[in-house]
C-alpha cells in the first residue's frame, strides 16, 4: 500500500511515518515527489493496519497498490523516473541512445568505437567485457581488461559507460568502472543477482528475460528497487516465439504496456530483439514513435569480423544514418534525441 503524505507533513512526520510502517512489520520506502511524498509500505498487509496508517493527522490517503509488483508500479509514483547517468539521460521526454560493439575487443577498437558513435549523436557507450555465450567456446570477454579499456574511452570521450556484469560477486568490480550495470536477458529471474545490483548505487538497465512475460519482467525490477536501487531502466531485446525470421521477436506493443503500468523508463534493443542488422533502423523509428525512452544499439566498425553479434551489428554509417532519421520522429512525436 503507499501512505499519501498531506502537502505540510515535514521531513520528521515523513521518517515517523516509515517507522511505524516498519513496525507493523512492512519494509518502509520514501519516495519524495515533485508534489506529494509518499511511503510505501511493502510486505504483508491487511485491512486494519491500511485504517490505522490513514488515521494518522499529517496522513491524507492510504492507496492499496493491486499489481504484485508494488515499487515498479505506476500507482505508487505518478511521475516518470529519469535516469541521469554521467552523460546519458533516459527518460523524461529525452531519448537515449546506448551504441557500440557487443564485445569489448581491444583498447584502440573500443576508443573508436566511442568517437563513431559520439559523432553520431549516442549519449552512451555500450560493450561486453563479461560475455553471456550460448557455447562455452565462444569468446568470453576481456573481463576486468575490458572494464579498463571501456573507462578509457569513456575518458576520451566522455562517453557514459554500459556494461554487463554477469555474476554477484563481480557488483562491485564492474561498479567501478560502469555508470549502468547491464544485467542481461539471461540472467533475468537471477535473483542473487537482482539483489546484488540492487544493493548497488549505480543505475541499472535490466533486460527482458527471452521467455519471461511482462509482469516476470516487472516483478525482477522490484527485487532492485526493494534492496534500495531506484534508477532501474527496462529493457526490451525480444523474445522467444515460433518465429524464425529474426533471432528473436522484438513485441514492441510491451512499450505502451510498460509505460501505463510502470514509472520506471523503457529501452528498446533491436539488435538483439532482431539479429538481423537490416531491420535494425526501421525497428528504432517504430520503437520512439511508440514511446520509447531508449536505444540499446550494436555498432561495429566491421561487423564480418566483429568477435560476437556481427550480423545484427551496424556499421558507424548506418548508425549515423538512423540517428538522423531518429531525429525526425523524435520531433514528431514531442521527444527529444539525448545530446
Ligand atoms: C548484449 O547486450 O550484448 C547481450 C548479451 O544482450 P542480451 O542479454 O539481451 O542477450
Ligand atoms: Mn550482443
Amino acid at each position: 500500500m503507499i501512505v499519501v503524505m498531506k502537502k505540510g507533513a515535514t521531513p520528521e512526520d515523513v521518517k515517523a511515518m516509515a517507522a511505524r510502517v516498519e513496525e507493523l512489520g512492512m519494509k518502509a520506502h520514501v519516495i519524495v515527489g515533485t508534489d506529494r511524498t509518499v511511503v510505501a509500505a511493502v510486505g504483508k498487509e491487511n485491512e486494519a493496519d491500511r485504517q490505522t496508517l490513514a488515521s494518522y493527522e499529517e496522513v491524507e490517503q492510504v492507496v492499496a497498490i493491486l499489481a504484485p509488483y508494488k515499487l515498479a508500479s505506476a500507482e505508487m509514483k505518478s511521475e516518470p523516473t529519469v535516469i541521469k547517468a554521467g552523460s546519458l539521460t533516459v527518460g523524461g521526454g529525452v531519448v537515449g541512445v546506448i551504441a557500440g560493439p557487443c564485445s569489448v575487443e581491444g583498447p584502440e577498437h573500443i576508443i573508436e568505437a566511442a568517437r563513431l558513435v559520439k559523432k553520431a549523436g549516442a549519449t552512451a557507450l555500450r560493450g561486453g567485457a563479461f560475455k553471456p555465450r550460448t557455447s562455452p567456446y565462444s569468446f568470453q570477454g576481456l573481463k576486468e581488461d575490458g572494464l579498463k579499456m571501456l573507462a578509457a574511452a569513456r575518458e576520451q570521450t566522455g562517453l557514459a559507460v554500459v556494461t554487463e556484469v554477469m555474476a554477484p560477486h563481480d557488483v562491485p568490480l564492474v561498479a567501478r568502472y560502469a555508470d549502468v550495470l547491464q544485467v542481461g536477458a539471461r540472467n533475468m529471474q537471477n535473483y542473487s543477482l537482482l539483489e546484488a545490483v540492487g544493493e548497488a548505487r549505480t543505475p541499472v538497465l535490466l533486460k527482458r528475460g527471452p521467455s519471461a512475460t511482462a509482469e516476470e519482467f516487472l516483478l525482477a525490477a522490484e527485487y532492485i528497487l526493494d534492496r534500495g536501487n531506484a534508477q532501474v531502466m527496462l529493457c526490451e531485446r525480444g523474445i522467444r516465439t515460433f518465429e524464425t525470421h529474426t533471432r528473436y521477436t522484438l513485441p514492441l506493443a510491451i512499450v505502451p504496456y510498460l509505460k501505463e503500468r510502470t514509472h520506471l523508463p523503457v529501452v528498446v534493443d533491436p539488435s538483439h530483439g532482431t539479429g538481423v542488422a537490416s531491420l535494425v533502423t526501421s525497428m528504432c523509428l517504430a520503437a520512439i514513435a511508440a514511446g520509447a525512452d531508449g536505444l540499446a544499439v550494436e555498432v561495429h566498425q566491421n561487423p564480418p569480423k566483429a568477435m560476437s553479434d556481427g550480423p545484427q551489428s551496424l556499421t558507424p554509417a548506418a548508425f549515423a544514418d538512423m540517428m538522423a532519421r531518429c531525429r525526425k520522429v523524435a520531433d514528431a512525436v514531442g521527444m527529444t534525441m539525448g545530446e
